[in-house]
């Protein structure tokens, strides 16, 4: 994604541009893709930023709190920042800790409860949790 892109997405979501905001946006939304804050701050570092880490984690709040980016909880302690942000399902593997999309069309559901009196479903997103190489 192209920096006048960036700048864009930027103003639609009310994100004000400072440098190191368009630092981390750039790693992030470069291409579908689920990053942990600390891949983010290596790729920083690689790169040769000098972005503090907790600069990086106010941004990243920042962009899962504007809907830029969707927070994926993958456990209590375990948070993925997605470039894709409608809802998805996802595969979360617990040995190497990958986190990968689940194409929509490959889940069905038979049956769902119905849903509690004056509400509607929003939007229906599954983990599920592998082991192995997969
Ligand atoms: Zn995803």
């Amino acid at each position: 994604m192209s920096r006048s892109d960036i700048l864009s997405l930027f103003e639609k979501y009310g994100i004000l541009s400072t440098p190191q905001r368009l630092e981390v946006a750039e790693i992030l939304l470069e291409k579908p893709q689920h990053m942990s804050a600390d891949q983010i701050i290596d790729r920083l570092r690689d790169a040769g930023s000098s972005v503090s880490k907790a600069t990086v984690y106010n941004t990243l709040n920042l962009f899962g709190a504007r809907g830029i980016v969707k927070e994926v909880m993958v456990d209590p302690v375990r948070k993925f920042y997605d470039s894709t942000t409608h809802p998805h399902h996802h595969f979360y593997n617990v040995d190497t800790g990958e986190l990968r999309d689940i194409p929509d069309e490959q889940v069905r559901f038979s049956e769902l409860p119905p849903m509690p009196d004056g509400s509607q479903s929003e939007s229906i997103e599954v983990l599920i949790r592998i082991r192995g190489e997969g």
